[in-house]
């Protein structure tokens, strides 16, 4: 990557906040010492031991290893003069069936479960039933029958609740292309009945029988599926503003996600970017600012940006109107990992981006930008918030291994990425910087290097 110059890069991003200085390094070296206030009171070492007291055991969300998480982060928040709230929050968990097998007149069918079918052991007479659209089901009676239905056109939740509705007692749906059909009903619903998948060439023939006058009798098991509510919580902490008579009104989110995946420590995903967010957390606590930080670490990430859907929707629209940024951190201390890039969900900059970059360059590590959802940033980009996601690209052998252990965690990685964040969120919460305007969040000026794509 080529590297832009300093001044050049700074020279514009002050242009672009409409600032005039008559010495450019005489403010980049103020802006340093602004910098200092946050850079030189981190400790790598506090955030090198969170990650190992973190990532003793997998932190499975819903588990009480999780939970261990959330006290252990709620103490930490605490003990740096916080008053840090849970978030609980209830999501279903679904583990897929351990046993599936499917005969048609004597003969074992090979087929997959679908994702939230129900357990079950149905036998019954097969019908096929086409798309399973309304249209193809109108004026049938499938009582105590199997629909055996094509792929297409509409869902397949929603072709197994118009077959129940008519009766059926389970559901074979074949694909409409040749290779196998892994599909998902797309969440629980109690109007579903058992429900498998077969490949086209397996559908083609029972229809094919059944076209020709054959009656079909078929028997499904499907066993071992778990639904069950769990509960999860995003433990949040506020730093109010200091100087009353200044407050913006305006509202930073730092986060990170502290849950992870069953079998793996999880030392850089995410403990590395719920380590940084507490000492960020610990640091700026004792900074005067006119602009709130709210530090968030977000449960069940890993099961579908759960927990920060949940706190995005929880906010009033004006609540959301508040928040100028969100900087999301995770995975950020991998030694086997490549360079720190910020990543949007638009692929476009933003404000993070831009303060980010303007403090990466004066930190020493200017830094590039691409687009990737697949964080906690996604839900507050679709709540209209400037938001990026901090991590390092290429990502590391390990990523959702056993092998994501602390012994892979580079202090220099974790520091250089505390004082970027750290450094940009203070620019915009010190007293002395204006308010920041969402409408004018963006400033084209900004010179700094895109990816050509997503994260490696
Ligand atoms: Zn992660």
């Amino acid at each position: 990557m080529k590297k832009k110059s300093i001044v050049s890069m700074l020279v514009a991003f002050y242009l672009a906040f409409g600032v005039l200085f008559s010495s450019v390094s005489a403010k980049i070296q103020s802006e340093q010492a602004f910098d200092n206030k946050i850079v030189k009171r981190l400790k790598v070492n506090n955030i090198y031991n969170h990650i190992e007291a973190l990532s003793k055991e997998p932190r499975v969300a819903g588990t009480e290893a999780e939970w261990k998480a959330v006290q252990y982060i709620k103490r930490q928040f605490d003990s740096y003069g916080y008053e840090s709230e849970l978030q609980p929050f209830t999501f279903i968990e679904y583990k897929a069936p351990t046993k599936v097998s499917v005969n048609v007149n004597g003969d074992t069918v090979a087929a997959a479960p679908f994702t939230y079918t129900p357990n079950g052991d149905v036998n019954g007479e097969l019908d096929y039933i086409g798309l399973g659209t309304p249209d193809d089901i109108k004026g049938k009676d499938l009582t105590n029958k199997i629909a055996l239905i094509k792929r297409g056109e509409i869902t397949f939740g929603e072709k197994v609740i118009n077959a129940a509705n008519a009766g059926a007692k389970a559901v074979i749906i074949f694909n409409h292309l040749s290779g196998e059909l892994n599909g998902t009903l797309g969440n629980v619903d109690n109007r579903f009945v058992p429900t498998i998948a077969m490949t086209k060439e397996q559908g083609d023939i029972l229809v094919e029988k059944l076209n020709s006058g054959d009656v079909l009798s078929a028997s499904i098991t499907i066993a071992g599926s778990v639904i069950e509510e769990k509960t999860s919580h995003n433990v949040i902490a506020k730093k109010d503003v200091t100087h009353k008579q200044k407050d913006t009104n305006q509202v930073i989110v730092i986060g990170a996600h502290y849950d992870f995946v069953p079998t793996s420590p999880g030392a850089n995903d995410d403990a590395s970017g719920t380590a940084v967010t507490l000492e960020l957390a610990r640091v700026l606590a004792k900074v005067p600012t006119d602009t709130e930080i709210h530090f968030i670490t977000f449960g069940a990430e890993e099961l579908g940006l759960i927990g920060s859907n949940k706190y995005v929707d929880s906010l009033t629209d004006v609540e959301i109107d508040r928040i100028v940024g969100m900087f999301q951190l995770d995975m950020v201390g991998s030694k086997d990992a490549g360079e720190l890039v910020m990543f949007t969900v638009d692929g476009e900059k933003n404000l993070v981006t831009d303060l980010s970059a303007a403090a990466g360059v004066r930190t020493g590590t200017p830094l590039t930008y691409g687009q990737e959802g697949r964080s906690d940033h996604v839900p507050f980009y679709y709540a209209g918030i400037p938001a990026a996601l901090f991590i390092h690209s290429p990502t590391e052998p390990w990523y959702h291994t056993p092998e994501d252990s602390l012994d892979k965690i580079s202090k220099e990685k974790l520091l250089e990425t505390a004082k970027i964040v750290g450094s940009a969120a203070y620019q915009i919460a010190r007293p002395d910087t204006p308010a920041l305007e969402r409408a004018k969040v963006a400033p084209k000026e900004v010179d700094y290097e895109k990816m050509t794509g997503g994260l490696k």
